[in-house]
């Protein structure tokens, strides 16, 4: 057996190595992966570029992995060696603090985040906490499932999650990792859907994807052209930072949910007389349980819903994740071992 296994590291902020490290044991109640594949995601930029606060170097980023069980930990219940599985954002819950008791396994006080609290996926092997596990269903490639652990769970959990019907107007702000998934999504989910991005560029794309109606944000004012088609009963924010919402935050019409899924540094300013006239509302939402992410999985397998995917070696991880963070990324990363 090979006592070593390759990994790419933040050694410190900015810069991403190739090292070997020596193959460990996993702790009670962790498993060891052998990873198939791993999603790049923008949130990896917490890690490489130490934006989280309290990192502590060097640290595997990654956080949509895929992997077969090689050796399973003490404790562990209910997962097999040979198995395939997925780990995203949320490392696995406590199943003792008040959160979890209660079932929101989401807001357990005690989760770490995974390529954040420990190392991640941009690596040969990992260990995992069982709690956070994630069946991958045998009619999807390791590579299609990778994205769909955060890009697509976060799509998907707050799509499903939301107060809308179908039929109803959902829109979809920013066509990019999330955003492209987001698309498929609420097509698939029955709703009449609006993609929003900046430039006529991403019209003929969003309408592939299932778009009923496109708005070009930077041509007109997009709260305005939602409320041309009846206002949109939920606003789907995939692209980061504040002004996506607030400038489409009028769109929604009387009773509606924006929800914001990317985390950027700006403030997110909303009128208040929009918020108040017409009871709308601004949420934000992260990822989900492993519960929703398996049906995430499903949903998406028998939907025939997958993220656009451009595979990279490990070795190229860093270029992967250059190519990301540059928005030239059609749609997703995701590293092969
Ligand atoms: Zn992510
Ligand atoms: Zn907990």
């Amino acid at each position: 057996m090979i006592m070593t296994y390759r990994a790419i590291e933040a050694t410190r902020p900015g810069t991403l190595n190739l090292v070997q490290r020596p193959l460990r044991e996993p702790g009670p109640g962790q498993v060891r992966l052998r990873v198939e594949a791993c999603g790049v995601c923008h949130s990896d930029a917490a890690t490489v570029e130490g934006g989280f606060p309290g990192i502590s170097y060097p640290r595997v980023p990654g956080h949509e992995v895929v992997g077969r069980i090689d050796a399973l930990g003490s404790g562990v219940q209910g997962w097999a060696v040979g198995q395939r599985v997925g780990v995203g954002f949320l490392a696995g819950s406590c199943g003792y603090c008040e959160f979890c008791r209660n079932g929101d396994l989401v807001n357990c006080k005690n989760q770490e985040y995974t390529g954040i609290h420990h190392d991640g996926g941009y690596a040969e092997v990992m260990l995992a906490k069982a709690s956070g596990l994630v069946s991958i269903p045998d009619d999807l490639r390791s590579v299609d499932a990778a994205p769909l652990l955060c890009a697509g769970l976060t799509t998907f959990g707050a799509l499903r999650n939301a107060p809308a019907k179908s039929g109803d107007l959902v829109a979809v702000f920013g066509i990019g990792g999330l955003g492209h998934l987001a698309v498929q999504y609420a097509r698939h989910m029955g709703f009449e859907v609006v993609a929003i991005a900046r430039g006529a560029d991403k019209a003929e794309l969003a309408k592939k994807l299932g778009a009923h109606h496109y708005i070009d944000s930077a041509a007109v004012d997009p709260g305005k052209a939602l409320l041309g088609l009846g206002g949109a009963s939920i606003i789907l924010i995939t692209a980061s930072g504040g002004k996506a919402v607030s400038e489409s935050f009028k769109g929604l019409r009387p009773g509606g949910v924006s929800i914001a899924l990317g985390v950027g540094p700006e403030p997110i300013e909303v009128s208040a007389v929009d918020l108040i006239f017409g009871g709308r509302k601004l949420e934000g939402a992260l990822t989900g349980n492993p519960a929703t992410s398996e049906a995430t999985l499903r949903f998406s397998a028998l939907s025939g819903i997958s993220a656009m995917v451009e595979t990279i070696p490990l070795e190229r991880a860093a270029e992967g994740y250059a190519k990301m963070m540059a928005g030239k990324a059609r749609f997703r990363v995701v590293l092969t071992m």
